[in-house]
């Protein structure tokens, strides 16, 4: 053992299987202080991936997958001179003949929608939250920052834009990479492995890849790319940047038969709209999707195919494609789908002006009425969606904030869970400022959020009886115990603060 060249690692945030659900990592954006519930039911959630006696990680992030492939693929290392390890287990393969140690980041600063929302300086509960502290923990860290006399901390992956120069040289890192790897990664780790580490702090900037490597290992939840971009043009969207491509279905099933061999008995199909697949936005495939569902899903030892995302116009598009995958993937009441998706918002004027193309076909008039069909479509076909809404929209006035609340009335009888979302400004363009979700909330939010409360206060124990009876009691139990906290005391509470509000504006009604 030992010997190796370069480590790859992450921190505990992402090192982690989340109980067996994806879904489960947002809670990582959650506050590592201030709310001791919800860290009781962190401690239990963030278990390290299992190793194996080189320290090599069983199961690790997609992103450090690729990584590891691209290099072996491109002989700038060889297999036996990378690892995939969780921070726990560096001290053992960091040595003397290591020369990158390479950091995957997803939420580095905290900044992403969901750790704004629920944690900083602007979201429910202002403490910084666990991806933030977890990444600042392991770069700074005794065993990274020793390695650092001889060898060079790269940070890379989704969440690297949150980083500059000046937390560079605060942290300790030496490279920050920024883009898709797949192109300028081999010709910076060679230079990396020949030369000493950078003497002042680097930022290398990358162009899109033309393809998407087959990995070598395991992936968290058996998580395994499909697609990558979007192609229907959002503002304000980093995925809409990127070219759409597709990889080719004998590379996915590559890496299904890879996790299967791992012993990963669920695969979960990763990309921005899965019933894209093989198509675009404007020209669907329904054809792929379908056979590519029905050949991941024929592979022996797969018990199940989940999907990451799927956009609810696609569903609106092809009812018949979702009934489809639900008959062979043979979903029921009980074992469901569940699926990522976006609504944004109820307002015609905002999904016009900011998404003109996501309700493609449909038009953006046509938006409040894709969402309701496309809730609908799962319910009869049991895919369930987390759907997204984002506050705080450029050119967002109360009636767009009440569009919204009345949309989501609407969706009341399809199991599904609403996540509001903050949008936060990184600068202050246009007088387009920050919002804090509860300080700064005006009459209009505060009735969404009764609308979502209520929504989720109805789905969220529904779902979880399902969920936590396919995981293990040691992760399910905490969740259990949470959720029936929130239940019976947090609704309570906020129940009581809502009718409050509704006394307050009943009473400035009377007064006006
Ligand atoms: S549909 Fe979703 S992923 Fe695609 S550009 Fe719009 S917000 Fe981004």
């Amino acid at each position: 053992m030992c010997g190796y060249k370069v480590v790859l690692t992450a921190d505990e945030t992402l090192m982690c299987n989340y109980g067996g659900n994806i879904f489960l990592g947002f809670m990582t954006t959650g506050p590592v202080s201030g709310f001791k519930p919800f860290n009781v039911v962190m401690n239990f959630l963030l278990k390290p991936v299992p190793v194996d006696s080189n320290g090599r990680a069983l199961t690790a992030p997609l992103s450090l997958r690729i990584i590891e492939s691209i290099l072996i693929d491109s002989n700038v290392v060889k297999p036996n001179e990378i690892v995939v390890t969780h921070p726990k287990n560096l001290p053992k393969v960091i040595s003397n003949d290591t020369r990158i140690i390479g950091v995957s980041v997803m939420d580095p600063k905290g900044l992403g929608p969901a750790s704004s929302t629920f944690s900083g300086p602007y979201g429910l509960i202002h403490s910084e939250p666990y991806s933030a502290y977890m990444f600042k923990k392991l770069i700074r860290s005794e065993v990274m920052q020793k390695a650092r006399k001889w060898a060079s901390i790269v940070v890379g992956g989704s969440g690297a834009w949150q980083l500059n120069i000046d937390d560079m040289k605060k942290l300790g890192i030496d490279v920050l990479f920024i883009g898709e790897a797949e192109e300028e990664i081999p010709r910076l780790f060679k230079k990396l492995i020949e030369d000493c580490r950078p003497e002042k702090p680097m930022i290398v900037t990358a162009n899109q890849s033309h393809s998407i490597p087959r990995i070598k290992g395991a992936t968290i939840c058996g998580l395994i790319e499909i697609s990558r971009g979007c192609g229907r043009g959002c503002r304000f969207c980093a995925p809409t940047m990127r070219i759409l491509r597709h990889k080719p279905l004998e590379d996915i099933l590559h890496d299904v038969k890879v996790n299967v061999e791992a012993g990963q008995k669920n695969i979960c199909l990763h990309a921005e709209d899965v019933l894209q697949y093989g198509g675009t936005a404007f020209k669907k495939r329904p054809d792929l999707v379908f056979k590519l569902f029905s050949s991941v899903i024929s592979i022996d030892g797969v018990k199940f195919v989940s999907v990451s995302h799927a956009a609810l116009s696609s569903i609106a598009e092809n009812p018949r494609l979702i009934s489809d995958v639900s008959e062979i993937l043979g979903l029921a009441k009980s074992r469901w789908l569940g699926y990522q998706t976006g609504i944004e918002t109820g307002s015609v004027k905002l999904i016009d002006k900011l998404m003109h193309m996501k309700p493609y076909p449909f038009t953006p008039k046509d938006w409040p009425n894709v969402v309701e069909e496309a809730f609908k479509i799962s319910s009869d076909f049991n895919w369930v969606p987390a759907a997204t809404l984002i506050l705080n929209l450029p050119g967002e006035k109360p009636e767009d904030v009440l569009a919204t609340a009345d949309l989501i009335d609407k969706l009341k009888p399809y199991k599904s869970l609403i996540v509001p979302l903050l949008y936060v400004p990184m600068i202050d363009s246009h007088g387009h400022k920050a919002r804090r979700l509860l300080e700064d909330a005006d009459d209009a939010y505060w009735q969404l959020y009764h609308v979502v409360w209520r929504h989720n206060m109805k789905w969220i124990p529904v779902l979880a009886k399902d969920y936590l009876a396919e995981i293990s009691p040691k992760i399910g139990l905490p969740i259990k115990f949470f959720i029936s906290f929130v239940k019976s005391f947090i609704n309570t509470l906020i129940e009581l603060k809502l009718s409050h509000i509704k006394t307050l504006e009943v009473t400035r009604k009377i007064e006006t």
